[in-house]
C-alpha cells in the first residue's frame, strides 16, 4: 500500500507520521521556551527541566527513522529561535537552559543527513556569534546532559567548524576565534589525558580526539585553507541523486525543502515516499 511504513507488523501512514513528528518537535520547542517573546533571564525551574529531560528521553525509544524526522521537523522550524535564544542565555545564571540549548543542538541530525542544519550554519546572520559562546562554554564548563556528552559537543563544535563562514572568526581562518580555539584545543588534549578517559564510551573518545585534530590542523595549515578545503570535499558528497540507488549528479533541488536533490523527476518521484517523512519547508 502506497502511503503507508510497515513497522513491526503493522501500517502507519507516512501522512501520520509526519504529523506526529512536527507536533512532538512543536512541543519540544515550547516547553523550551523558544516561543516566548518575552525575555526570561531565569533558569529552567526543577519541573521544567524535568519535563524536558523526559521528552527527549522518552523519543530515544521509538525507531531510529522516526527519532530523525522529528528532530528534522525541529531543525527546519525551530532551529533559529534556539539559537536565538541560546545567544541571550548566560551560562553562570541559567546553567541549566544554556546545557540543555547545547544539548538539543547536539542530537539534531547531523549536517550529511540534515540539508536544515547546513542551511543554519551556513548564514553567516543567524549562526553568528554562536561558534565563540558554545566553545568558551566548553571550555569553562557546561553541565553534560546525556545522551549528549563532550564528545557530542565536540561533534557539534566541528560542524560548526567546517560549515559556518571562516570569516566570522577574529582572524578569518575559522569561525571560532584564535584564543577559543586555543582554550578548545587544551580542552580537548586535557579530556584525553584525564584518569577514565578510557571509561567514556567509543564515539565520544573518538570525536574528543578529531576536534582536537581538526583545531591543530586549522592552525598548521594557512588562511582558512583547511576549512574551505574540508567544506568542498564534505560539498562533493553531496553532489549526487537523492534516489540513493541511482548515482547520477543531481541537478533538480526538491521544491518543498530546498535541501535534497535529485538528477531529474523520475528519481524524485521514486524516492518520494521515504523523503516525505523528512521534507518539511524551513522556517528561516
Ligand atoms: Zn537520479
Ligand atoms: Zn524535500
Amino acid at each position: 500500500m502506497s502511503g503507508t511504513i510497515n513497522l513491526k507488523g503493522k501500517n502507519y501512514s507516512i501522512d501520520g507520521l509526519t504529523k506526529d513528528a512536527v507536533g512532538i518537535a512543536k512541543m519540544l520547542a515550547e516547553k523550551a521556551r523558544l516561543h516566548d517573546e518575552e525575555i526570561n533571564d531565569s533558569d529552567l525551574d526543577a519541573e521544567e527541566d524535568k519535563e524536558i529531560q523526559t521528552q527527549i528521553h522518552a523519543q530515544l525509544i521509538l525507531p531510529d527513522f522516526i527519532i530523525r524526522a522529528e528532530y528534522m521537523a525541529f531543525t527546519a522550524n525551530s532551529l533559529h529561535l534556539l539559537g536565538a535564544k541560546l545567544r541571550g542565555t548566560s551560562l553562570q545564571d541559567q546553567p541549566k537552559l544554556f546545557a540543555t540549548y547545547v544539548q538539543i543542538f547536539t542530537i539534531l541530525p547531523e549536517p550529511k543527513l540534515n540539508p536544515f542544519l547546513r542551511r543554519y550554519l551556513q548564514d553567516k546572520e543567524l549562526v553568528q556569534g554562536l561558534g565563540n559562546q558554545i566553545g568558551r562554554a566548553f571550555i569553562d564548563g557546561i553541565q553534560w546532559r546525556k545522551p549528549s556528552g563532550p564528545g557530542h559537543i565536540c561533534t557539534l563544535l566541528m560542524n560548526m567548524l567546517m560549515w559556518c563562514d571562516p570569516s566570522l572568526g577574529d582572524d578569518g581562518k575559522a569561525c571560532i576565534d584564535a584564543v577559543v580555539r586555543r582554550g578548545l584545543f587544551k580542552k580537548t588534549k586535557g579530556l584525553q589525558e584525564t584518569k577514565g578517559f578510557e571509561n567514556i564510551d567509543e564515539f565520544q573518545r573518538v570525536e574528543i580526539a578529531r576536534c582536537n585534530g581538526m583545531l591543530n590542523a586549522i592552525e598548521e595549515l594557512p588562511d582558512n585553507l583547511y576549512v574551505t578545503s574540508t567544506r568542498q570535499h564534505l560539498l562533493g558528497q553531496l553532489d549526487g541523486c537523492g534516489n540513493l540507488e541511482c548515482g547520477e549528479e543531481a541537478t533538480l533541488n526538491c521544491s518543498r525543502c530546498k535541501g535534497t536533490r535529485y538528477c531529474g523527476r523520475e528519481c524524485q518521484k521514486k524516492a518520494w515516499k521515504e523523503h516525505k517523512l523528512f521534507c518539511f519547508a524551513p522556517s528561516f
